[in-house]
């Protein structure tokens, strides 16, 4: 494959040039308008000295210059660093800019949550690998000051096309580096080339029969892998990229109105968000919506129905930043296929499962299993860690997800959790999300979390933590209610605290090697 993310996008434009192509909450920009922005940034950060292979970050909400810095980004062969999230300190963005020595930063003042937010334009100016910040106002405060020593985002008017570099044609390069949610350890660069994401891209349009009258709407952050993949979509689909920016004001159930919005995507949180504000209107059509994608956690039974009964099937979707969204129901109506899988495995890319102690030897059918993966969406391997990518493939090249799962009679496949979190107690396996599931039917309880503790004699013994209610409930309660639901007693938590929040990773994760450190250091 030769094609690049810009060379599709100035595909669009030549044979659609007055479609729309992207749209966020303020403005709508056709594909010739997109390319037109796309080649005046790229000419800008030319000019500034950067050169294939240089690292941008973007630290920016929702909005159209997400997108722009991106293509341009692929245009020059440069690499788009986009996982600064609002709820970064400046310290962590200052770090990783300087971990990944980037050049270019486009950033947004007032829009990070860390109070000291602001500071990052000259952290980053005091980079010695920086050769331009970009400082962009806020939608809504287009005429507020900037910060001393950015630059404007460019705009098309300013650069004719002659400054240009020809377009990068290397497909195969490295052009996008994100980095993982940091849930098991310290986030992972993961490096991804046109052709990788782009593979993920033209599986989900040929899967979903995207079209040109597709309307895609992501609501979750183009800072997530999630908001990456939306792009891949369209870009490979032609149709228009909606992004939802919740700091802009409109609820988005409104968005989804006022968009047409035929396709959304997102995590089960703002599923159920939705589901809320529907059930306050009395509504019973979720606008225009016949498809709903949730990644990265399970989906409860109740949102799926819920989902079905208004006319969008939902997608339970499986898959990483190391490998985009490559697991997913197929249409189905079945809610126990929703929730209980993740389906099947997308066009091009296989999955097996791979022995616990050996990932060289697969497990039986119908077995516990390491899920593994073989295909072209799977990224080229970990920024500047040539010990993780080579522990993250087995034997025989397959890429190791350090999930653990198993495949129904139907071939669908069963998340059972992360092979980190296994709990091995006296030499016996406790899956943490089996029990987190029974303690979730516990009226009181509104989020579980089970963890391994060390312990001398056992190896490991179980804690749960919960936070409640109005009503905390006893431990005692608990453990009843769990043996009622018919928890075994192998498997019960010998330690249980009610908390007022869990710590959390800033894709919203409960970060469970945490809670196990506030054990050992007593602080639980
Ligand atoms: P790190 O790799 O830094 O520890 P992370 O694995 O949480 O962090 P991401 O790439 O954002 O980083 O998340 C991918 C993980 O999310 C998967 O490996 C899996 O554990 C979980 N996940 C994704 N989709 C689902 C799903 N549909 N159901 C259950 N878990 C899921
Ligand atoms: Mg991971």
């Amino acid at each position: 494959q030769t094609d690049t993310l810009y060379s599709l996008a100035r595909r669009h434009a030549t044979e659609r040039a007055n479609a729309y192509a992207v749209r966020d909450s303020a403005r709508r920009l056709t594909w010739s308008a997109l390319v037109a922005w796309v080649d005046a940034v790229a000419a800008d950060l030319h000019d500034a000295g950067l050169r294939p292979g240089d690292r941008v970050s973007i630290w920016l909400p929702n909005r159209l210059e997400a997108v722009v810095v991106l293509l341009a980004c692929s245009r020059n062969g440069y690499v788009c660093n986009p996982s600064l999230h609002q709820n970064y300190t400046v310290d962590e963005v200052a770090a990783l800019l300087s971990r990944i020595e980037c050049r270019a930063l486009f950033a947004q003042p007032g829009w990070g949550a860390d109070a000291a937010a602001a500071d990052i334009f000259a952290r980053a100016a005091e980079l010695g690998s920086m050769k331009r910040v970009y400082a962009l106002p806020g939608l809504r405060t287009p005429d507020a000051d900037m910060p001393p020593g950015t630059h404007p985002m460019p705009m098309p008017a300013q650069h004719p096309r002659a400054a240009l570099p020809a377009p990068s044609t290397h497909a195969d390069q490295i052009v996008y580096l994100a980095f993982t949610s940091g849930t098991t350890g310290t986030p992972k660069g993961v490096m991804h080339s046109d052709n990788t994401l782009l593979a993920n891209g033209r599986a989900m349009v040929a899967d979903w029969r995207q079209d040109h009258s597709t309307v895609l709407l992501t609501l979750s952050p183009m800072s997530h892998h999630i908001g990456t993949v939306a792009l891949e979509q369209v870009l490979v689909a032609g149709c228009e990229l909606v992004m939802h920016d919740p700091s802009a004001g409109a609820l988005a159930l409104d968005w989804i109105e006022t968009t047409g919005a035929t396709y959304v995507m997102g995590v089960p949180t703002h599923a159920m968000d939705l589901l809320h504000e529907v059930d306050k209107r009395g509504l019973t059509k979720l606008g225009k919506v016949r498809d709903f994608y949730m990644a990265g956690a399970p989906i409860p039974t109740e949102t799926a129905r819920r989902l079905l009964s208004l006319g969008a099937k939902p997608q339970n979707v499986y898959g990483m930043t190391e490998c985009g969204s490559h697991q997913y129901t197929q249409p189905t109506d079945s809610v126990e296929v929703i929730t209980g899988t993740c389906g099947k495995s997308c066009t091009g890319y296989e999955v097996r499962l791979w022995d616990q102690e050996n990932a060289d030897i697969q497990v039986k059918a119908g077995e516990i299993g390491e899920i593994g993966g073989r295909g072209g969406l799977l990224m080229l391997g970990y920024f500047s860690n040539q010990t993780a990518t080579e522990s993250s493939f087995n034997g025989s090249g397959w890429f190791l997800s350090g999930d653990l799962g198993r495949l129904d009679e139907a071939g669908n496949l069963q998340i059972v959790g992360r092979k980190k979190d296994l709990i091995i107690r006296g030499g016996h396996n406790i899956h943490p999300a089996h029990i987190e599931e029974y303690a979730h039917r516990h009226p009181s309880v509104k989020k579980a979390a089970a963890f391994g503790v060390p312990d001398e004699r056992l190896g490991e013994k179980v804690c749960l933590a919960i936070i409640s209610g109005d009503q905390p409930p006893t431990s005692d309660d608990v453990l009843q209610h769990l043996a009622r639901e018919g928890l075994s007693r192998f498997d019960m938590p010998e330690y249980f605290a009610v908390l007022p929040e869990f710590p959390l990773t800033a894709s919203g994760k409960i970060l469970k090697r945490e809670l196990a450190q506030w054990v050992r250091t007593g602080r639980l």
